[in-house]
């Protein structure tokens, strides 16, 4: 069984040391002079490579196409993975949140594993080698590839100025996404996708920042504010709500809650304008927070009230938050009328955030979209239409939220893939 894995980074590499372990002759084309260069970005270097969480929980942070992973995420859980890298010889360890992470804190070590046992399992490296065309046997033979079931023969690659062809019974795509372009996700496994008549869905960053509209948001830059409620709406229909950490930038809004937003809402933005509000303070009504106000204003009656609102809001935000509520800032707490705390109130439980786009792929930490699952058979990751072909990784339509589960995502459907090479070859 000649396996040819198009792509040394996460699925890549786990596939091929798991087939060249169990017998397959296994050739990895990574176009790259080092593999793994995503992998070594993740988790800020210190790659959180997994979620210590149950196969279930897994799925339910899976955020398209979840039930296609069913089988792959059983066969290979969480656990799994962090058993088979200790195996390996890599050290773990489980942080809030159940994010697993190497023990060293260095992406480097996941990587180091994963090439020592391609190479100890014998497996054929070849770096600087990118892939141009998959080749069926009806190529080959001079016939049209449009009719019936193609077999794969081969792949050719170009290294160093030349190009190559290498025979293969199975090819397995695990080229990524488009997502940070410098670690060499170029897209080229959507093209050969598509050559093979594969639909691939609409492609789009997820995990990604969002361009605002909005005077103020450029005043507010820098400003981070912890257990916000993010509240996004489409028309009448709420498409997302949670808590947790956002930042003001120099073009919108970002941190973990806003990437978790564009994940879920990331299809809608562009298309129209969604109308957002974040409530900076979920923990308490509007009625609490307005008794709340008017106490500061009686023990503070005769002072301004921009003087006094850094009790409740940070600095930066006080002069803006009054324009919203429509107040001078010059005022002083004993003219402040009951309509114009009510504005407050409001400003503060509904501060207003127009979302116009999403950033680009450089900035995006996964792409949304791919390889249609509807072309891949869930238990082997092999496409449907085409004999030999297999896809695994980023490169399929199926995301996740942060937390460690787009690595989950690579391991379990690379793993998926190698146990059917492996039958194969029996
Ligand atoms: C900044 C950042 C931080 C992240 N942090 C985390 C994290 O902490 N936890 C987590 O779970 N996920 C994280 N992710 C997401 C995670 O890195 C990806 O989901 C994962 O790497 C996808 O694995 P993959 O093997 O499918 O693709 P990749 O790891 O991108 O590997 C694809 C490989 O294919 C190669 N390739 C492409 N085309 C060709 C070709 N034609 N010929 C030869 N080789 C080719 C590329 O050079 C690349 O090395 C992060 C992503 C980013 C950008």
């Amino acid at each position: 069984m000649k396996v040819v894995i198009i792509g040394g980074g996460a699925a890549g590499m786990l596939c091929g040391a798991l087939a060249a372990e169990g017998g397959a002759e296994v050739t990895v084309l990574e176009q790259n002079e080092k593999l793994g260069k995503k992998l070594f970005i993740t988790g800020k270097g210190r790659c959180n490579f997994t979620n210590a969480c149950s196969a279930e929980e897994f799925r339910a942070n899976v955020v398209t196409n979840a039930k296609f992973l069913y089988s792959a995420s059983e066969a290979l859980t969480s656990e799994d993975v962090i058993a088979l890298f200790e195996s390996w010889g890599l050290r773990t360890k489980v942080e809030r949140g159940r994010r697993a992470f190497p023990a060293s804190d260095h992406s480097s070590d996941v990587i180091r594993v994963l090439s020592n046992r391609l190479k100890a399992k014998g497996a054929n490296v070849i770096l600087n080698a990118r892939a141009l065309r998959i080749i069926t046997e009806e190529e080959v033979a001079g016939e049209d590839v449009t009719d019936g079931e193609p077999v794969i023969s081969g792949v050719e690659y170009e290294t160093h100025g030349r190009s190559f062809w290498i025979r293969a019974d199975a090819v397995v795509l695990a080229t990524g996404g488009l997502s940070y372009p410098s670690t060499g996700s170029t897209g080229d496994g959507y093209s050969f996708a598509r050559k093979m008549n594969l639909a691939v869905t609409d492609l789009m960053p997820s995990l990604v920042p969002m361009n605002c509209r909005g005077e103020y948001i450029k005043e507010l830059q820098g400003l981070s504010l912890r257990n916000v409620e993010l509240i996004i709406r489409d028309g009448k229909k709420e498409v997302f709500r949670d808590f947790g950490e956002l930042l003001f930038t120099h073009f919108g809004i970002s941190g973990p809650l806003v990437l978790s937003a564009s994940a879920k809402t990331g299809p809608l933005i562009g298309k129209k304008e969604l109308a957002s509000r974040i409530d900076l303070k979920p923990a308490i009504s509007g009625e609490e927070f307005g008794a709340r106000l008017q106490k500061i204003f009686d023990e503070n009656a005769k002072k301004q009230l921009k003087n006094v609102l850094h009790e409740c809001y940070p600095a930066k935000m006080v002069p803006v938050i009054l324009r919203i509520a429509g107040i001078d800032d010059g005022k002083r707490c004993c003219d402040i009328r009951g309509n114009e705390r009510e504005q407050l109130v409001l400003a503060t439980k509904a501060f207003p955030v127009s979302i116009i786009s999403l950033r680009g792929y450089n900035e995006a930490v996964i792409t949304k979209g791919g390889v249609s699952v509807r072309e891949i058979d869930p238990k082997t990751m092999a496409a449907k239409k085409v004999k030999g072909l297999y896809l695994i990784g980023e490169l399929l339509d199926v995301d996740a939220f942060t937390g460690g589960y787009n690595l989950q995502i690579a391991w379990c459907t690379a793993a998926a893939c190698a146990r059917d090479l492996l039958k194969k070859k029996a």
